[in-house]
């Protein structure tokens, strides 16, 4: 007789795909200058319930790759390559028939400026009531009852009466919270918020993404977190992707990223952050240099005319062998320093300077 053991004798169980899977990404803008490569490979994923912050500099591609997971590119000048999956639909060349159905309904977007994404001319009721009745083929009357509903959600005061309000009669704030109320009006089980409190003060700030952490308690709601701030990410994200130059150049949970970051980038982005524990002696080091250009991004290492590190990799492999994430890692940079050189440069050289 032979014997099996309990992982012999049960049938493998299939892992689900991840609810959000972007591979191998490419977006590039034709333009008279030439081909703008603004998201060069990147790869990703995202479960149920869970916030993904997106990190970096402006011209990093955090926006472009939101952009194309939504379809929202004009396919006349962009050129999108790879799989973007989304609860195993396959986004990418997908009809715009079929986005526009997606959108609104399974997957959302909170942009960063709520008086450019409301409408003046109509009451924030009727922005909210209208994809409402699009997608879920509402009556305008429970449409306008869910309106109420979501604007109370949000936390309007007097839900009921301000429903009739214009954008205009609504402080930043509230507009910021009924423009969340618009995207999650169906629902959506995914939400990409572009820079959410970037136009709001430190409190309403805070406010908002405890706002938008609740809902997503509530109703499992998957994010996309884009931003550039790293107190945001710090509150708010589950994992984090820092991107330069339109690649993921590390990957890891919050924690992993804040506190032990292995990509010179990271370094120093988190090194250019004011500290309050800080002595006022004590100045900011900001990234010596620019983001490169994305028409001619730099060849290896699209970090390497700022990396203060290449001398420790040693000849000229920075600047000639592109580094990758190891596939199929959660966790890594993209960098070619050894392991444990990033780990004593990290505990050596930047850590005292972050504490
Ligand atoms: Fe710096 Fe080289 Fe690492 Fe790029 S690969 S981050 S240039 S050390």
């Amino acid at each position: 007789m032979t014997i099996l053991t309990k992982a012999e004798a049960e049938p493998a169980r299939e892992v689900p795909p991840p609810f959000l899977s972007v591979r191998d990404l490419y977006v590039q803008f034709a333009t008279e200058d030439g081909v703008v490569k603004a998201v060069d490979g990147l790869s990703f994923d995202l479960e149920r319930g869970k916030t993904l912050g997106i990190v970096g500099e402006s011209g990093s591609g955090k926006s472009v790759t939101n952009m194309a997971v939504l379809g929202l590119h004009n396919p006349r000048n962009t050129t999108v390559r790879g799989s973007i999956t989304l609860d195993g639909q396959e986004l990418t060349g997908a009809s715009e028939h079929t986005l526009e159905k997606l959108r609104g309904k399974k997957m959302a977007m909170i942009f960063q400026d709520s008086l450019t994404a409301l409408s003046p001319y109509y009451t924030i009721g009727r922005q909210i009531a209208e994809p409402y009745m699009k997608h879920m083929g509402a009556s305008r009357k429970a449409a306008r009852a869910r309106a109420v509903e979501m604007l109370d959600k949000v936390g309007i005061p007097q839900a009921r009466t301000r429903v009739d309000d214009y954008p205009h009669q609504f402080s930043g704030g509230m507009r910021q919270r009924a423009m969340i109320a618009m995207s999650l009006v169906c629902d959506p089980a995914l939400i990409i918020a572009d820079e959410p409190t970037t136009a709001l003060d430190v409190t309403v700030q805070a406010q908002i993404l405890d706002l938008l952490k609740e809902l997503q308690r509530e109703t499992g709601t998957a994010i996309i977190l884009i931003t550039h701030d790293l107190g945001v990410i710090a509150s708010t994200a589950d994992d984090v992707v820092v991107m330069y130059a339109g690649r993921a150049v590390e990957r890891g949970t919050v924690r992993e990223i804040l506190k032990e970051p292995q990509h010179p980038y990271a370094w120093g982005l988190l090194g250019s952050i004011p500290r309050l524990s800080a002595s006022v002696d004590v100045p900011l080091s900001p990234i010596p240099g620019s983001p490169p250009s994305l028409l001619d991004p730099p060849s290896g290492c699209p970090f390497h005319p700022r990396c203060a590190f290449t001398e420790q990799v040693g000849g000229d492999r920075c600047s000639q062998e592109r580094p990758e994430i190891p596939e199929g890692e959660r966790r890594g940079a993209a960098c070619h320093l050894p392991a444990d050189q990033k780990q004593s440069i990290f505990i050596e050289q930047i850590q005292p300077r972050l504490r």
